[in-house]
């Protein structure tokens, strides 16, 4: 059988419309970042410039900002690997891409069957706002953040539970361990400075996760939010999809009549893959949790 994840990888190679895997297409091949309309950024905050020296949010490589509380002893010293690669570590490790790991205090299910969106803000996210009357997870990525703080706002009007997706949609078992402190410093500090709260929840973009990610995503107060249902949404916005609407259908209808309970990855960052989730949101009902319901934990380390 191919991995998952392999199909992702290769299927992001004619990526062209989804948020954050457009921002991952145009890392690969070199293009240029998404910069949206300056006026309607988040405002780049005094705070953040007397902490940086930086007067504007950064491009798809955000740089590293050394941290205080951050302990670098404590981050194990596994191989970095590239997505798909995963002969580099031992399964002590706990790869949850590679091996399917989940760590003691990573959430992968929940006792309703319960849908998540990753990558947004987009302007595909409004219509799903429309349709959604109980408390949603949004897994959102930084830069697309700064660049739709009205859309942001919304999805906090509306209630639901916003969570960190990283600054730019990076792989991370792939980067530095400066580097991961950079995807996710930043991603924190555009949660901080659109929606005044500082994330308590965190997905890894494509489930790149692994035990050296995880001793620097604790350093933030993190926790991990994996899946245990994928409807493969993503690919529909592909050249080459190997799911038709029908059969994600069919999957959903599934799961719900075998099992019923569990969490769902699903995109905001597209009209095709929110169009779905409308449709999955008809055939399951409001009778959904968030994520910190799932394991009656907190919302935010902090709401300002
Ligand atoms: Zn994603």
């Amino acid at each position: 059988m191919v991995k998952p994840s392999s199909l992702l990888l290769s299927a992001l190679l004619f990526e062209t419309t989804v948020y954050g895997s457009n921002v991952e297409f145009r890392k690969k091949t070199g293009g240029v970042a998404f910069i949206g309309d300056e006026l309607n950024q988040t405002p780049f905050p005094q705070w953040l410039t007397d902490f940086t020296g930086m007067t504007q949010w950064p491009g798809l490589v955000p740089p590293y900002i050394p941290l205080d509380f951050i302990d670098m002893d404590k981050i194990p010293q596994y191989n970095r690997y590239q997505q798909g690669v995963c002969d580099a570590n031992p399964r002590e490790a706990c790869s949850f891409d590679c091996d399917q790991c989940v760590a003691h205090d990573d959430v992968s299910t929940c006792r309703k069957l319960s849908q998540t969106f990753d990558d947004g803000p987009s302007p595909a996210t409004l219509k799903l706002l429309q349709y959604l009357h109980h408390k949603a997870t949004f897994f959102t990525l930084g830069i697309n953040s700064v660049n739709h703080p009205d859309i942001y706002h919304q999805i906090q009007d509306g209630g639901h539970l916003i969570g960190s997706h990283t600054w730019s949609h990076a792989y991370l078992p792939s980067l530095s361990n400066e580097e991961i402190i950079a995807q996710i410093e930043w991603s924190i500090w555009a949660m901080n400075a659109t929606g005044n709260h500082i994330p308590k929840w965190f997905r890894p973009p494509y489930g790149g996760i692994d035990n050296r990610v995880r001793a620097i995503t604790r350093q933030f107060g993190l926790q991990a939010v994996l899946w245990d249902h994928d409807t493969f949404d993503w690919s529909l916005v592909t050249n080459d999809p190997f799911k038709t609407e029908q059969e994600i259908y069919n999957d959903v209808a599934l799961w719900k009549l075998i099992e019923n309970r569990g969490l769902i990855l699903e995109h905001d960052g597209a009209r095709k893959t929110v169009d779905v989730a409308i449709n999955v949101l008809d055939l399951l009902g409001d009778d959904q949790l968030a994520v910190s319901q799932c394991v009656n934990g907190i919302d935010y380390i902090q709401e300002f």
